[in-house]
Order: C-alpha cells, then sequence, then structure tokens
C-alpha cells in the first residue's frame, strides 16, 4: 500500500502535513508513487504542476527522492529516527501546548467552533473561516515563513505584505468588498486587531445570519484572491458580493426545500427524523421507482439536521422493491465511505 495524496499526512512542511491543494475532477492519480519517476528517480513535474496549488507543487519538488527502491513508509515526524519513542511524544505534546498558550487566538475555542457549524452555510465555508481563525490558510507571509521563495506582497495591491488580516480585511480593495456587501463594514484605515479577535467580535457578538453572511463572504474573497494569483483572472468588487449572495441563498433555499421535504416523508412513513448524535453524520436512503427502473437516494446531515453530502444514482433493478432498498442502503454506505464520513448512523 503506498502512501495516499490527499489522504495522508505526507508532507514534511505543510501545517498537519496534509495537501491543501484540493482533488481536481475527475483526477486519476492518487498515491505518492505516481508522482515520482522511478528511471530519472525524479518527481513529474508536469503532473505536479498539473495537479497541486503552485507552493505545493514547489514542496514536493522540493523532498528529496531516495535512490533505493524501497516501499512506502510513514514515520513519526518527531524524532530524528522517524521511530516513534515517548520521550519524542512528550516533547511533542509540550511544544503544541505552548503553541496554544502563546497562539493570539481566543477565538479558536470550542463556543466558536460550534456556532460556526451551525451556520446555514456550505461546510466548505465554515472550514475555510476556521482555518483563517487558526491563521492555517496559505497567504504569501505564511509561505515565506515555511520557506517557500515566492512574492512577500498582496498580490492585489502590491502594498502590504500578504497576511491573514491583509488578506481578508485590510487590503483597500477587500474593503471595497466588505462595504459593498449587506453587512455594509467600513473602517477608515488598518484595523489593530488580530483577524481572529475581530472575527471572533462578528461571530460570537452578532446574529447567526450576520455570521453566515461573514464566512460566505470570506470564502469568496479568498477564492477571488486565488482566481487572481494562479489564474490571473481579475474579479470586480461587485462580483464577488454578488456571487457571494447568491451562493448563499441559494445554499439555504436548498436545505429548507430539503427540510419540508424531510417532514413530509416523515409524515408519509410515521416516523420523525431523529438528529444524529453530535460529530456523528446520519446517512439517509431511499429507492423510488417501478417495474426494473429505480432511482436510488442518499442524504448525508449533521447534528444539526443540515445536509453536508447528497447523491442520486439511477439503476436497473429486476428483483423488486427489497432489492431496490439494499440496493440504496449499499450505495448511500459507499457513497458515505467514499467521501471519508467515518462516523455515520443509518
Ligand atoms: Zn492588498
Amino acid at each position: 500500500m503506498g502512501v495516499r495524496i490527499w489522504e495522508d499526512n505526507w508532507l514534511p512542511n505543510q501545517q498537519g502535513f496534509k495537501m491543501w491543494s484540493p482533488k481536481p475532477v475527475g483526477c486519476d492519480v492518487s498515491h505518492v508513487f505516481e508522482l515520482i519517476d522511478f528511471s530519472s528517480g525524479l518527481w513529474k513535474r508536469d503532473i505536479l504542476q498539473r495537479l497541486f496549488l503552485p507552493f505545493e507543487a514547489l514542496q514536493i519538488e522540493q523532498i528529496p527522492l531516495s535512490s533505493m527502491e524501497n516501499d512506502d513508509q510513514l514515520v513519526w515526524a518527531d524524532s530524528p529516527t522517524g521511530f516513534f519513542t515517548v520521550k519524542s511524544a512528550y516533547h511533542c505534546i509540550r511544544t503544541w501546548k505552548e503553541q496554544e498558550n502563546t497562539s493570539p487566538s481566543v477565538a479558536t475555542s470550542d463556543h466558536v467552533w460550534k456556532k460556526l457549524w451551525k451556520m446555514q452555510v456550505l461546510p466548505r465555508f465554515a472550514h475555510f473561516l476556521w482555518r483563517a481563525l487558526k491563521g492555517v490558510i496559505p497567504t504569501r507571509q505564511k509561505l515565506w515563513n515555511k520557506g517557500v521563495r515566492c512574492p512577500m506582497f498582496c498580490p492585489r495591491c502590491d502594498n502590504a505584505t500578504e497576511t491573514v488580516e491583509h488578506a481578508l480585511r485590510d487590503c483597500p480593495w477587500f474593503r471595497r468588498v466588505w462595504f459593498a456587501s449587506p453587512l455594509g463594514f467600513s473602517w477608515p484605515n488598518v484595523v489593530d486587531q488580530s483577524f481572529s479577535a475581530w472575527c471572533h467580535e462578528v461571530i460570537i457578538s452578532a446574529p447567526q445570519e450576520v455570521g453566515e453572511i461573514f464566512a460566505t463572504v470570506c470564502y469568496h474573497i479568498w477564492k477571488a484572491r486565488n482566481l487572481l494569483c494562479f489564474e490571473g483572472k481579475d474579479t470586480s468588487e461587485r462580483m464577488v458580493v454578488s456571487h457571494a449572495m447568491e451562493t448563499l441563498t441559494e445554499f439555504q433555499e436548498t436545505q429548507k426545500q430539503v427540510r419540508v421535504a424531510a417532514v413530509n416523508a416523515n409524515q408519509r412513513s410515521g416516523k420523525l427524523w431523529r438528529a444524529p448524535e453530535s460529530g456523528v453524520l446520519k446517512v439517509n436512503v431511499d429507492a423510488s421507482g417501478s417495474g426494473s427502473r429505480w432511482g436510488l437516494a442518499v442524504v448525508v446531515r449533521n447534528s444539526f439536521g443540515n445536509v453536508v453530502a447528497a447523491a442520486t444514482k439511477a439503476m436497473h433493478v429486476e428483483l423488486g422493491p427489497e432489492y431496490a432498498e439494499v440496493c440504496a442502503i449499499q450505495f448511500g454506505m459507499s457513497f458515505a465511505l467514499e467521501r471519508g464520513f467515518s462516523e455515520i448512523a443509518l
């Protein structure tokens, strides 16, 4: 078994050792060994550049390759030998604790986390905001600190170091986005407050709807920044806001429809849908059709009743409705496992 690119922790210089670049749709490369040209003993640069964000492609290319054809092996990163020892684990825990205590962020508390996951926004928006709060989004300053030699200044205004604060709040261009958003935020100059402290105020003290707009706009600001950085595509301030708000409204409408459909289905079946406990995802499946033509559906919801993922599939079933139900369960389970959901209830 080789090391998996998007699932395993294998990047030595990355936060959490995990890949940040998203897996491209339809990508058939899955393991690290597929990125290596064993005849030359080098990384396959063309594949790296095609699959990963430029800074990550560079990071991979800088990993030295062994000339011996050993099997992949995962090692303990905090000891020089790669073997786990109690002493190195103790040292590691102390370092984490120190980092936690010196972190400027008061916003990384359970309270903020819970508020974030209650938001009626696409999970990736909440997740992005969480990463921004933890200070682990790949801004240019962050990359420099990790040893990646890229430009330091903001790709938008080229007038200040690109920190999390600058990239999501202080850049004049993004200040105009915030002002044009339904939140109408406006401030004259650079705010003397960390991004996490600033978010803390917005998320904790404001109504949930404000937090939802905030998370959505943050995500779209970063998306516009990446489009400019990696594809040279410019987006207007107005477009960022209107795209963000369209996505938010569309998602919340779908959630409403799913809730209505769930209530209707419960009324038909006489059963009440129950949310799973915190940290567990509930997988509901259904098969509908007649004769040999059947449609299978799966909906995955979290403990707040929000839809995390959903899918449908058409199939021919010759053996009747009971068999179709079994197919739906199998479809639901493999769909959930493919997406890496491990704590699930059916
Ligand atoms: Zn800027």
